[in-house]
């Protein structure tokens, strides 16, 4: 596929091939875009821009509407896009693709609310005289840089709230993964975007994304992807808005008292999910001593029933990791934790990309897999006396996005909501549960700001006061 610059699809003799790290098949290639490209995308959004900017609602929350609705349309090629380029089985991608569709609809509802109100200027001595209002308008140019785990809903979650504000994009996407995205762009085309409003410029970071990040010309980067290069791009890039959606090592808690059937099913699934490379997937499970030995035994069955293996067939429950050096990352991970006295106790095996959902106890402090991400399928389970000490375990990382408790006490429930450090708590499901509108981000080095299309359109539009003194009026 092509990179989409200045509403032309631009091709370059040097290529990045996107390769199937299940078996190493070259899906396709894209062009590897360059630093002169991005000022060409910058250039482009910023007449991209002008347009928007004085496109009428109803003209975006239309071309929103059709996107979703092509995207809807066109699922199968959606969600197999998806599920070859990156990790996830066919079914993980179908999900993916709905939630797509389902994600520009919310941000052409969400484009029709976007209002103002009025100030109270005569609240404030020597004011008597003055009325006025504010209303939001658009930001301007925001670079959009994605990672690859979610190649196309996360997209959409740059996109729809950008476009829905009346701005202009230039998309960087995940040079693993970046088909789902030009897909998307086309579907934008098609459905009347104007065509510079939306730049996709297929190219390394650590080549293309300085010059995008330092541009004064672009007004927010909004970021999703692993916390070390989001560090660096806060760090460089000067005076503009910054949103961070980062990593994390979740925790869920399970107390004696949950629905033991719910916490197992709901957490193995938030453990394995596109293999384990999900921001909110589970990594700690803290479970209460009386049922430590019957939920481990439960977890393990139920783990040892995956199906892994091809993508793409359809009883297929999890797929391969992104590369086959991510997957001897974490071999080396686990491996060093059994070393230092971890217990496996499912998985610990690796075949080229292909990693086993592995599961782990006793695992001693200090170890990666306790306390980095590990962003794979791995997952710890720790016995624990009681629900104080499950929160201050939980609480001990520097990460905080989502947590998961299952308890059928509201007591419980509230301790945990009152105590724990993260952007969001799910009570009776992992951490594993987003739906498309909530506000999602973290604390710590999980992130800054929130996406959810309605939070996210906060943060890509700006209040403009505006302010008669009526005395100017002369009546
Ligand atoms: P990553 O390595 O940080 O890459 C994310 C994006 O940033 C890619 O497009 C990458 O480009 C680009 N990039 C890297 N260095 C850059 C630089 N110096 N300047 C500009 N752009 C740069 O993350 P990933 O491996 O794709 O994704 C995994 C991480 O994302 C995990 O930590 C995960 O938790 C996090 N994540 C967070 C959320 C959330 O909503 N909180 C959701 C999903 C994933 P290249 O591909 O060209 O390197």
């Amino acid at each position: 596929m092509k990179m989409l610059i200045g509403g032309r699809w631009v091709d370059r003799d040097e290529k990045i091939e996107v390769i199937d790290p299940y078996d190493n098949s070259v899906v396709d290639t894209v062009p590897s875009g360059n630093e002169k490209d991005v000022l060409a995308a910058i250039e482009s959004a910023a007449r991209g821009f002008e347009t928007m900017r004085r496109l009428p609602t109803h003209e975006r929350v239309a071309i929103l509407r059709r996107t979703a609705e092509f995207v809807a349309r066109d699922k199968e090629k959606f969600a197999r896009m998806i599920a070859r380029e990156g990790s996830k089985t066919i079914r993980e991608a179908r999900k993916e693709a709905f939630r797509c569709s389902n994600t520009l609809q919310i941000a052409a509802d969400e484009a029709r609310k976007i209002v103002g109100e009025t100030v109270n200027f005569d609240a404030a001595p020597g004011s008597e005289n003055r009325v006025g209002y504010y209303y939001r308008f658009p930001i301007g140019i925001i670079a959009a840089i994605t990672p690859f785990n979610d190649p196309l809903n996360l997209v959409a979650h740059k996109l729809g709230p950008a476009f829905a504000g009346g701005n202009a994009v230039v998309l960087k996407p995940a040079t693993v993964t970046p088909l789902s995205a030009l897909l998307l762009a086309e579907a934008f085309l098609e459905a009347g975007l104007p065509p510079e409003a939306l730049q996709v410029v297929t190219g390394r970071g650590d080549r293309i994304g300085d010059v995008l990040v330092t541009d004064p010309r672009v007004r927010m980067i909004s970021f999703t992807g692993g916390p070390e290069a989001g560090e660096s791009i806060a760090r460089k890039a000067g005076l503009k808005k910054i949103g961070m959606e980062l990593g994390s090592n979740s925790p869920v808690i399970v107390m004696a008292d949950a629905s033991f059937d719910l916490a197992v099913e709901c957490s193995v699934s938030g453990a394995f999910w596109a293999a384990g490379q999900n921001c909110i997937g589970v990594q700690r499970i803290y479970i209460e001593k009386p049922i430590y030995e019957k939920f481990a035994d439960a977890f393990v069955a139920r783990t040892k029933k995956y199906k892994v293996g091809p993508k793409l067939e359809e009883d297929c429950d999890m797929g391969p990791m992104i590369t086959e050096g991510e997957a001897k990352r974490i071999e080396s991970w686990v491996n060093d934790a059994v070393k230092a006295g971890a217990t496996l106790l499912a998985g610990g095996k690796r075949r080229g990309a292909v990693y086993d959902p592995t599961v782990l106890a006793d695992v001693p402090e200090g170890a990666r897999v306790g306390c980095e991400e590990v962003f794979a399928p791995v997952v710890s389970l720790y016995p624990v006396e009681n629900l104080e000490e499950a929160v201050r375990l939980s609480n001990g990382t520097d990460y905080g996005l989502l947590a998961g408790i299952f308890t059928s006490s509201i007591e419980n429930a509230f301790y945990a909501i009152r105590e724990m450090d993260v952007g969001g708590i799910i009570v009776n499901d992992s951490s594993d549960y987003r739906v498309d509108q909530m506000p999602f981000g973290g604390v710590k080095r999980s992130g800054l700001g929130r996406e959810g299309i309605q939070f996210a359109l906060l943060e890509m539009t700006e209040p403009k006061v505006v302010c008669f003194n009526l005395q100017g009026i002369g009546r």
